[in-house]
Order: C-alpha cells, then sequence, then structure tokens
C-alpha cells in the first residue's frame, strides 16, 4: 500500500454565511487486485453518505463528525482512471463529488502447474454442476449488506506459510486459466480455520472446484471465502466473532496437496488479502 494520499477539500455553501468543509483522500495510485481506504473527515454530520465505485452504490452508515475511513477494492481485470462518485447529504444541502481512482497495471507471476487431466478439463456431465456452483458463488460474493459486522484488525486464518500467492496467472497442463483469486496458505490437514473478522456465514457447499467452501459476509460488500476444507464448522446463517472456527484445513475440490485458499472480496472484486492481514489496513 502506497502511503501518499491525494487530499480534496470540498465545501459546501448554505446561503453565504454557514460553510461547510469535507475532506476527501484516496490514495494516488492503487494496483490491480489491491484493496484501499478512501478517508473522509468533516466536522458535521451528514444525515446519509453514498459512495459509487465500479457501478456499485452503497449506502455507509455514518460516523461523522470526525473521521471515517471506507474499504473500496481494485479489480485484478481493470485498468487505468475509474470515477469514484460520493454524495454527501447535509441537512442544509447536498455535497455531491467526482473523483478518479488510477488502477495501475501489476505484473503478477507467471505459475505452471501439472494436474490430472479431469480437474483441467472437467468432464461433460458435470458443467451443470459447475455453472450452478458459479452462480451461487457469484450471488455470495455480489451481497450487499447495509451494516458492517467487522469492526478492527483481521485475524489470520491459519498460521502457515504462503504457497502461492494473489494474482499469479496461471497455466494448468500448459492451458491459460483466469488469475489467482485468492492465497493459498500451507497447512496439514486437519489445522483449524479462523474468521478473519465478525460476520455471518452465507453460504457452505462442496463445489467442484473449491471443495468444502464457506463465505463470510462482513458487511458493507466485503466478504472472505474459505476453500478446500477437509471439514466445515459452521452453518448458513450463523453470526460468527473475528477468530471462530470456520473449518479444517483439507484439500476437498481441486487441490494438489492440504492448503487453504482463501479469498477476500469488495463489492464482488477479488483483492489481495494479504493486505488486510498485513496490519497496515485496521481501522484506527
Ligand atoms: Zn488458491
Amino acid at each position: 500500500m502506497k502511503s501518499a494520499f491525494l487530499t480534496w477539500v470540498f465545501f459546501l455553501f448554505v446561503w453565504t454565511l454557514n460553510v461547510h468543509a469535507v475532506t476527501v483522500s484516496i490514495p494516488e495510485q492503487v494496483g490491480q487486485g489491491e484493496p484501499f481506504w478512501v478517508e473522509i473527515s468533516s466536522e458535521q454530520k451528514p444525515l446519509s453518505i453514498n459512495v459509487n465505485w465500479m457501478d456499485k452504490v452503497v449506502e455507509y452508515p455514518v460516523d461523522l463528525p470526525g473521521k471515517q475511513r471506507i474499504l473500496l477494492g481494485a479489480g485484478l481485470d481493470h485498468k487505468g482512471k475509474y470515477p469514484l462518485n460520493i454524495v454527501f447529504d447535509f441537512p442544509e444541502g447536498v455535497l455531491d463529488k467526482s473523483l478518479h481512482i488510477n488502477i495501475e497495471e501489476k505484473n503478477y507471476p507467471v505459475q505452471h502447474l501439472t494436474l490430472p487431466e479431469s480437474m483441467v478439463t472437467p468432464p461433460q456431465e458435470l458443467i451443470d454442476r459447475i455453472v450452478r456452483e458459479r452462480e451461487k458463488t457469484l450471488a455470495a460474493l455480489n451481497t450487499l449488506s447495509k451494516k458492517r459486522f467487522w469492526s478492527d484488525e483481521f485475524a489470520r486464518p491459519v498460521p502457515g506459510e504462503i504457497s502461492s500467492p494473489f494474482g499469479v496467472r496461471r497455466f494448468l497442463n500448459q492451458q491459460p486459466r483466469a488469475p489467482h483469486r485468492g492465497v493459498d496458505f500451507r497447512g496439514p490437514e486437519g489445522t483449524p480455520v479462523k474468521s478473519l473478522d465478525a460476520g455471518v456465514v452465507i453460504l457452505t457447499g462442496d463445489f467442484y472446484y473449491g471443495g468444502q467452501t464457506v463465505i463470510i459476509d462482513h458487511g458493507l460488500g466485503f466478504q472472505t471465502v474459505y476453500m478446500h476444507l477437509s471439514k466445515i464448522k459452521v452453518n448458513e446463517k450463523e453470526q460468527i466473532s473475528k477468530g471462530d472456527l470456520v473449518g479444517l484445513v483439507g484439500m476437498t475440490g481441486r487441490a494438489t496437496g492440504p492448503h487453504l485458499h482463501l479469498g477476500v472480496y469488495l463489492l464482488g472484486e477479488a483483492v489481495d488479502p494479504m493486505f488486510l492481514l498485513g496490519g497496515q489496513f485496521n481501522l484506527q
């Protein structure tokens, strides 16, 4: 994460005497697949804050007056300038401001893997199942709860080292595949897997690619995904706290050995989980 921020001060002129100042800071640049904070400060409390990013409109709970941070992500498949629109509704009037975020191309490493042919090109009779599972997963990853369940620093789900980083461009048996939309952690089968933060379990299942999978909604368009588990230890709709047991490390689905695949999604876009686990993304 770059420490340099661009700061804008916006003024809402009410009649001719009363002036509200709102300061919005965004990073100078963001790499593909990186999460980032939008920092807002205001001495007045708006009635609402609406953010439009990547064509998704989110109404955030208002933590102002004072300072408030909003977590957004740059998609792996995006590059260039993207508009970020923020609308503050003050009792005296609406402050509607448009900024731009520059998403820089990032050269993620290339990885070649050799797998059993059935896992690279699934048999025809499984295509329906795979499509259904993909639709279910995508719907879960596009959940937009109005409440934020997470409130502090994020917990590492397993202690193991990274065996495959985020964003790696994969070739399976020489065939190009979608980039790696998560981080793989090494871990012996049966290692407890813990939730990054508080949330609600919105999907569990045994999927062709992901194996035994859990998706947790942390609110405001933020989800975490845990894949290839040997056992799932939570139920759908269950509320969980940070560090709660989600399941056990395994190698179900498309996996060549026991590991945890951890995915982090912001408004439906995969971002590098290590940014959240590195400490610099803690809320205060
Ligand atoms: Zn993975």
